[in-house]
């Protein structure tokens, strides 16, 4: 079997309402649609998150995709390893091993789409085979105001999540309003876990650690600036509450360092900025190595980058029971089947071939006219 043809097309397909986060509000998830035909007749989908820029991903994605044609699906960590070098003439001044991953993520995804359909089985097969029979997803609560964030949550725990998850950054009175709103809301037993996006300095941290002890955190993802490892710990060193690395782990080395130097009590990874399926199982194995749990991280995607998490998730025995789920947000999704949304916080085994899913076609184009509109109103340079 061999790649005969690679196509990318980039979409957008729109939020029902705006996501509020630390760093400001996004309307929509702008990915970029791989597709990946071989001689054989089979056809793989994975998707790449078009941040920052949707035309430049795809020159970039449809570069790599070009030293693809003619090679065999089956050597994908090798064929990812020289998209990547070539791509950014790595080793030398263009090394950007975190930009890198992400951007080529969908291409690695596709190929294991590829694969799975060509020999009739999920990818979590291929993978070393399901650790789990289901995987549970957290509730993404979020609203414009304390009160809204809890009655979303409340509506979340009434469903039968257990673990519950609210964005932070917001300033201090309104990240305590709406963690006091929420916990108020919820009763004790539900998880709580906030995140606020790298948005605290390590002072700051401190003072927001002692100020939320009353409302039973389960843990504080990303506190302080992903870039310092060191921060990460050394706020981890003093706190009473349970620290969880999101965007300073993108790598295999990085996750060695945070076990190494003791920065978090789990670690949260998805498909995009692990560069794909095999290197997030990879980052999983390390963290289980030093005892540590994994959970699954959302971005702006698709239902198919939800299978794709899924599908690796299934795959790591050290995964975590709150897990990030993105489609609620979606007006639409890309995915025709399965039904991919958690019920009561829980979602089987998915087991079809491949990455699991049947695209849905007039949405693909419906989403990628959306994109041209608002390239052509200017609202991506
Ligand atoms: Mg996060």
């Amino acid at each position: 079997m061999k790649i005969a043809r690679i196509t990318t097309t980039p979409l957008f397909v729109p939020y029902k309402s705006p996501f509020y986060w630390a760093h400001g509000q996004i309307d929509g998830a702008e990915v970029l649609l791989v597709e990946v035909e071989t001689d054989t007749g089979v056809t793989g989908y994975g998707e790449c998150i078009a941040a920052p820029n949707g035309r430049a991903i795809k020159a970039l994605v449809d570069d790599a995709a070009a030293l693809m044609i003619g090679r065999d699906p089956y050597h994908g960590r090798v064929l990812m390893r020289e998209a990547y070098t070539t791509l950014f003439r790595a080793q030398a001044v263009c090394s950007a091993p975190r930009f890198g991953g992400q951007i080529l993520a969908g291409l690695e995804m596709a190929l294991w789409d590829v694969l799975g359909k060509s020999v009739d089985r999920p990818v979590h097969a291929l993978l070393g085979g399901a650790a789990h029979s289901e995987i549970e997803y957290f509730g993404f609560a979020m609203g414009k105001t304390p009160q809204a964030v809890a009655s979303e949550a409340k509506a979340f725990v009434a469903q039968g999540f257990t673990t519950i998850y609210i964005k932070a950054g917001f300033g201090a009175s309104r990240d305590l309003a709406t963690v006091r709103a929420v916990r108020e809301a919820i009763g004790p037993d539900p998880k709580l876990r906030i995140d606020p996006n790298e948005s605290w300095s390590q002072l700051e941290a401190k003072q927001m650690i002692a100020r939320l002890s009353p409302y039973d955190l389960e843990f504080i993802e990303q506190p302080t600036p992903a870039e310092s490892i060191a921060a990460l710990a050394q706020v981890r060193s003093t706190s009473s509450v349970a620290i969880a690395a999101d965007q300073s782990v993108f790598t295999p080395e990085e996750a060695y360092d945070v076990l190494r130097q003791n920065a978090a009590d789990l670690i949260v990874i998805g498909p995009h900025e692990c560069g794909g399926l095999a290197r997030m199982t990879d980052i999983a194995r390390v963290a289980q190595l030093g005892g540590v749990n994994i959970c699954i991280h959302g971005v702006y995607e698709t239902g198919i980058t939800a299978c794709a998490a899924h599908m690796a998730a299934a795959a790591c025995p050290n995964l975590d029971d709150g897990n990030q789920h993105m489609l609620k947000f979606l007006e639409w999704d890309i995915v025709k089947s399965p039904d991919l949304m958690p019920e009561a916080g829980r979602m089987p085994l998915l087991i079809g071939p491949g990455l699991g899913f049947t695209l849905d076609t007039e949405n693909v184009a419906r989403a990628a006219e959306l994109f041209n509109e608002r390239l052509s109103n200017g609202v991506k340079s």
